[in-house]
């Protein structure tokens, strides 16, 4: 193990390159992760409880890529002073797991082996899981001595310390599609050029799951492109229950959750969060529909510590009404106010929370899509879009700012978006060989 000047270096060093390279969390946040880089923990976790129903293109990455996942986690381990290493992993995720234990291990890593439930990639319940810790309410993961990273990340971690920046991103096209498959695809590459590499949707009237079905978007937009943190695309039949639900106007949700809710509080007594101790209850948020000042919602503040985990409007509530949406508003809102939330009592996980735990069996059910579970085999053949869009915001913090002009001539890797220093934020670089052809507030155009 090296000396403490040595560890101080190297911590300097992977978090320069991780900057320089564009990785940030492609999980989902986007955060930065030249930060947690540079921070002092104890445990780095890596997050491979891959959850959302029908994606699972990090099953795949983990059953393709074991060495370069493993030698990221080492890397982060020896840039934080981390002398654990603990990997989250599903315990039905046996071929990536076995994987992972043939090869050489290049730290000590442990293997916490999680259930089939949702959510357990929520980075509150996999330090827990991993750790026993619970993180304070609003803080986060280092607070506690934890960085957690998602396997991805880790991935693209090993990659940086090559010298090599995020270009491609690895997702998963699922559902109704011909042949539902995980692949890398061109940071930029428009949707419809994904779904293409899948065999093409399977049937003709169709909506597009971005990302999840839980914590993901809809669209119909295939002309909208891959970042950073798309994990991948689940079609769906347009009159589906789920795109019904999703494409309903947020006024619509509240207004029917005014007159509809009848306070069972199911919404809270199945919400994780609530569940792990922390003073979120949905229900009671729901009660703020019904008290308006002077037209606008009054919010409380039992929406603040919610991760939009989706459950509660999506598996408990036996309403079909919009839980999760008004703790989304109102945490947006409060916030707006600077109004700042202090849980009132000490975080405590509740003794029914075993017995409450959501498996993914019960949840692809309750979301009718039952139908569309299917492994997403990983196939090499490359993506080749004739064009792509990188997006100057793909990350947590401000958007990248151009470092090309139009008309100019790119090559895969080059940095074509930069942060300033000392400001959060990612890089971003072209992900094919081709011409700048046009640069917007949002993004850089390349094509051939
Ligand atoms: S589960 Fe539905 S009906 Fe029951 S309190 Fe929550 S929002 Fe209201
Ligand atoms: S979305 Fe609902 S179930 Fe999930 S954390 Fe928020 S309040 Fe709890």
């Amino acid at each position: 193990m090296p000396g403490p000047e040595v560890r101080s270096r190297n911590r300097g060093l992977l978090s320069d390159r991780l900057l320089e390279c564009g990785v940030v969390g492609a999980g989902g946040a986007g955060f930065p992760t030249h930060v947690k880089a540079a921070s002092r923990v104890e445990f780095v976790i890596a997050n491979g409880a891959e959850c959302e129903p029908l994606i699972h293109k990090d099953a795949e990455l983990m059953k393709h890529f074991p060495a370069e996942i493993l030698s990221g986690t080492a890397a982060m381990m020896e840039s934080t002073g981390a002398l654990i290493g603990k990997f989250g992993i599903k315990t039905k995720n046996a071929a990536a797991l076995e994987a992972l234990e043939a090869q050489p291990p290049p730290a000590k890593i442990e293997f916490v082996m999680l259930g089939d439930f949702y959510p357990s990639g929520d980075e509150f319940e996999l330090v827990y899981a991993a750790t026993g810790r619970l993180i304070p309410p609003a803080g986060l993961p280092v607070h506690v001595g934890c960085v957690v990273n998602n396997v991805e990340t880790l991935y693209n971690v090993h990659q940086a310390v090559r010298g090599i920046p995020v270009t491609s991103k690895f997702v998963s096209i699922a559902g109704a599609v011909r042949e539902p498959k995980s692949f890398w695809a061109p940071i930029g590459t428009p949707f419809r050029e994904l779904l293409a590499m899948a065999g093409g949707a399977a049937i003709a009237d169709f909506a597009v799951f971005v990302s999840g079905l839980m914590m993901g978007s809809l669209t119909f937009d295939l002309d909208d492109v891959v970042t950073k943190t798309t994990a991948g695309l689940i079609v769906l039949p347009r009159d589906h229950y789920l795109v019904a639900r999703r494409d309903r106007p947020l006024a619509h949700m509240h207004h029917i959750g005014k007159s509809a809710c009848d306070q069972c509080s199911y919404c809270t007594e199945f919400c994780p969060r609530y569940l792990l101790g922390y003073e979120v209850m949905p229900h009671k948020v729901m009660r703020s529909l019904g008290f308006t000042l002077t037209g606008a919602q009054n919010w409380n503040q039992w929406a603040e510590l919610c991760c939009a985990c989706g459950l509660c409007t999506l598996y408990a509530c036996p309403e079909d009404l919009y839980p999760k949406e008004a703790c989304d508003q109102g945490k947006h809102d409060r916030r707006a106010a600077g109004l700042k939330f202090v849980q009132q009592k000490p975080v405590q996980v509740h003794p029914m929370k075993e017995y409450r735990r959501v498996p993914l069996s019960m949840l692809r059910k309750r979301l009718k899509v039952e139908e569309y579970e299917a492994e997403t085999p990983f196939e090499a053949r490359d993506c080749r879009p004739a064009a792509v869009r990188v997006k100057l915001r793909q990350h947590a913090g401000a958007p990248a700012r151009p470092v090309v002009d139009e008309g100019a001539t790119v090559q895969k890797g080059q940095t074509i978006g930069r942060m300033e220093a000392n400001e959060l934020g990612a890089n971003i670089h072209a992900s094919m060989d081709g011409r700048v052809r046009r640069i917007t507030g949002e993004y850089i155009e390349i094509g051939t």
